[in-house]
């Protein structure tokens, strides 16, 4: 029995890891669940899971949640996730969305727990200091993210593999049949349908952005240890091929399925064996496969992230923190498609250069968030 302990429970990566359990009921148990508000969502969740462990941000919803069955304590507040990250857990999940995923993935390296990363703004942000206190914990960093779970499968699950290349695919969000002057005119509600996949809002416009192909480059070489000149994106609009890797004899491995989560998330809980999912087999009779590349004219934020990691430090925070102030903005309808990238160049250009310790990657995300709504927020 695997004991897991779920942050970000109610969002769209924390609700597909519970299908997995209702899949597998002998072979998985939820230890804890956390999650910022959905009062309502995280109450059912309690009462059909029964965690040791139950907890919620912000404390004025809490009072929604009633009938906690006696086997559950409830925590609220600011730090009540630590609660979370159970000593009695055998894996932390953090399927947290955005930079406060970053705090609770080095809390569970602490504790010497194995954590499955759907998050990728930690790794992003504070990769540095996740992976090297990972590894001097002996702690596995899993990844979830479909491109890098893909490439983890490639490599047989050996994080220290010898590769020439990665090759991560990316479907160009809601605007890739778009002009760039058609793309700049659309909203954030348009943003939102993705045509190949059904995800969190934050993820769905980073998606259209092409600011998610730059932050999972960044995750990429993060986690294989790469440089940038080893981590390649491609488009790929059918998003079947979720990534590749490249080795020294010209040989490529990929990995294939219709898109779907399920896939990865599993996979992080049971590598590295696996187990039916309610995912359709691929039909390879009806299937054409487009590749091409990323028009960096267009997805200005996926440049500007690349720009970020080669300047080091503390400027892939600041990017990713102005990225999501202004995707917030945009999502409220108060900036434009463009605008997105212009914040985050903005930022870039203003940031104060510091060493990636956790104290200031915290001021780095939050000056780069004030410096956003000051300058864009209407
Ligand atoms: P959602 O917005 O759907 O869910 C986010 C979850 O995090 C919610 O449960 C939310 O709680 C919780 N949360 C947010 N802030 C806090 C906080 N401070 N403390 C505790 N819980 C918090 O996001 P997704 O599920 O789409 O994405 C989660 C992560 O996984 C992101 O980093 C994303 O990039 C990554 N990812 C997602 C994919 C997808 O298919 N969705 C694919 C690949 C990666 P509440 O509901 O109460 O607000
Ligand atoms: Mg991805």
């Amino acid at each position: 029995m695997i004991k897991i302990a779920l942050l970000g429970s109610t969002g769209s990566i924390g609700r597909q890891v519970l299908k997995t359990v209702d899949r597998y009921p002998d072979r998985f148990k939820v230890v804890s669940l956390a999650c910022e508000k959905n009062a309502e969502l995280l109450s059912g969740q309690i009462n059909r899971y029964r965690p040791e462990t139950a907890c919620i941000k912000d404390s004025e919803k809490a009072y929604k949640i009633r009938e906690i069955p006696k086997e559950t304590t409830l925590y609220t507040g600011e730090n009540a996730y630590l609660h979370a990250i159970s000593e009695d857990a055998d894996i932390v999940f953090v399927a947290v969305s955005g930079f406060a995923g970053l705090a609770p993935t080095l809390r569970a390296i602490e504790m010497k727990k194995n954590v499955a990363l759907a998050n990728k703004e930690s790794l992003v942000a504070g990769g540095e200091i996740v992976m090297s206190l990972a590894e001097k914990n002996g702690v596995k960093i899993i990844p979830v993210d479909s491109e890098h779970s893909a490439i983890f499968r490639c490599l047989n699950y050996d994080f220290k593999a010898k590769f020439r290349r990665l090759i991560i695919t990316a479907s160009g969000g809601a605007f890739r049949d778009l002009t760039k002057a058609e793309t700049a005119k659309k909203t954030a509600a348009e943003a939102l349908k993705h045509p190949n996949w059904n995800m969190g809002k934050k993820i769905t416009i980073d998606c259209a952005t092409l600011a998610n192909k730059g932050l999972e480059v960044i995750e990429a070489c993060r986690l294989y240890n790469a440089p940038l000149a080893k981590v390649k994106a491609v488009m790929h609009p059918e998003s079947i091929v979720h990534s590749m890797v490249e080795f020294d004899d010209g040989a490529v491995m990929a990995q294939l399925g219709y898109p779907s989560m399920e896939v990865p998330i599993q996979l992080a809980l049971t590598y590295p064996e696996t187990a039916e999912t309610d995912v359709p087999r691929l039909d390879f009779s009806a299937m054409t496969l487009n590749f091409g590349e990323i028009d960096t004219d267009k997805y200005p934020c996926f440049s500007l992230a690349l720009k970020a990691f080669e300047a080091g430090d503390n400027y892939p925070c600041a990017m990713s923190a102005a990225n999501e102030a202004a995707v917030g903005l945009y999502l409220e309808d108060k900036i434009g498609f463009y605008d997105i990238a212009a914040a985050i160049e903005y930022v870039l250009g203003k940031v104060e250069r510091l060493k990636a310790t956790e104290e200031n990657l915290g001021y780095t995300d939050f000056a780069a968030r004030a410096a956003v709504y000051q300058k864009f927020g209407r």
